[in-house]
């Protein structure tokens, strides 16, 4: 039976709760198709800084690079909001994203008809969204050479090479053709020299998939398109900072934080998160939404582990569960009844044994 290891890192927070039902949701998607998931826990962030004195304590930095894939939680906690260096919880993240060399931050958005009154976008413009946000991760002004500050003035560097481009690039282009085959590359192409080179690269790479549509925008312009005309948009391609900004927009879209799932793949194991944070405003009531988590498991096992036909079952577990009305409070209308975090759980676990079909 083939066998896998899937280092856990619950982290901070909510994290604990919804990924405890994501490893539920992982074991049952396993169970239903016949291979072993070996999980292991180790901390992160918060939880790595009172364990070790490190956001991203040795264990877990060597735990990470053994294993076939990562499920992360959430991280960060109020009482070391303040904090400096590796104790800042937030700073085990982006180590751990350089560590595994996750370039490419894929996240998927689409909006559930049963939750279009949870958007503040209008219903009809909600209407096929299914849009796929490719944002690259290790490059561009957040890492670039040479920043600072002195005196009252202070310099970021936006910096791209070709090969940084195009390998990001190729992740869109091959993800747009598991779907509708439209890739729209973003970019400030009249404006930024960097950009002029991500067009122009973006376009090259484009010559190795002719069954994919390729459109460039400009920045300011994908901004607008995404809440006017989201449906329009199947696979958008991005730098590091307007990925950033887009994803978080992108994100209002589908009306809770806590449904959205990420991967950040590149050249070692994937890591696996939803995109929400430690929200310590909920935490410990068992009442935090795990389908994020649980959707983030799915993208584990399609891009991390590579089985498609157990990630589209958690796929349709959750559309399912969304269907039956279960809903965790951040989903619910006034007066509707609620699930907590660990019976949302059971109920996506028991629907994948089920083998639901939708
Ligand atoms: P947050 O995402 O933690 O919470 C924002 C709001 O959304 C809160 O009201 C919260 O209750 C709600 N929310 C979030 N996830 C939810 C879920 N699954 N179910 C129901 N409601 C949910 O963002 P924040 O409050 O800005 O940040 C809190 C901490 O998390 C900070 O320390 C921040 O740095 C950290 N953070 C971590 C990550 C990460 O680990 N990837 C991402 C964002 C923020």
């Amino acid at each position: 039976m083939t066998r896998y290891r899937v280092a856990v890192l619950p982290g901070d927070g909510i994290g604990p709760e919804v990924t405890a039902e994501a490893v539920r949701v992982l074991q049952a998607a396993a169970e239903l198709h016949g291979f072993t998931v070996e999980t292991a826990d180790y901390a992160v962030g918060a939880a790595g800084v009172a364990e070790a004195g490190d956001a991203l304590p040795p264990a877990t930095a060597a735990a990470v690079t053994q294993a076939d894939a990562v499920l992360l939680g959430a991280v960060g906690h109020p009482s070391l909001a303040a904090a400096e260096g590796r104790r800042r919880p937030e700073a085990g993240l982006l180590a751990l994203r350089k560590l595994l060399g996750a370039y490419a931050n894929l996240r998927p958005v689409t909006v559930h008809p049963a939750l279009r009154h949870a958007s503040p976008i209008r219903p009809d413009r909600l209407e096929g969204v299914d849009l796929l946000i490719v944002r690259e991760l290790l490059g561009g002004l957040y890492y670039g050479q040479p920043r600072g500050r002195e005196a009252d003035t202070a310099v970021n560097t936006m910096r791209y090479s070709v090969s940084e481009i195009e390998r990001v690039a190729r992740v869109a282009f091959e993800a747009a053709r598991g779907r509708r085959r439209h890739v729209t590359s973003v970019d400030k192409a009249n404006v930024l020299e960097v950009s002029g080179l991500w067009r122009d690269t973006v376009a090259r790479v484009a010559g190795d998939y002719p069954d994919v549509r390729l459109e460039h925008l400009y920045v300011d312009y994908a901004a607008m398109r995404l809440v006017a005309q989201p449906a329009a948009v199947d696979v958008l391609l991005t730098e590091n900072l307007f990925g950033d900004i887009l994803s978080d927009e992108a994100a209002v879209l589908t009306g809770s934080l806590g449904l959205l799932p990420s991967a950040s793949i590149g050249d070692g194991p994937g890591l696996f998160e939803p995109v929400h944070g430690s929200a310590p405003d909920i935490a410990g009531r068992g009442v935090a939404n795990p389908l994020g988590a649980i959707a983030s498991a799915g993208l584990l096992l399609r891009h991390g582990l590579n089985q498609p036909e157990a990630a589209d079952a958690v796929d349709r577990a959750v559309v399912s569960a969304l269907e039956a009305g279960l809903r965790t409070q951040d989903l619910a209308r006034p007066g509707e009844a609620t699930v907590g975090t660990r019976e949302l759980g059971e109920r996506v676990a028991a629907l994948v044994l089920q083998g639901v079909s939708v």
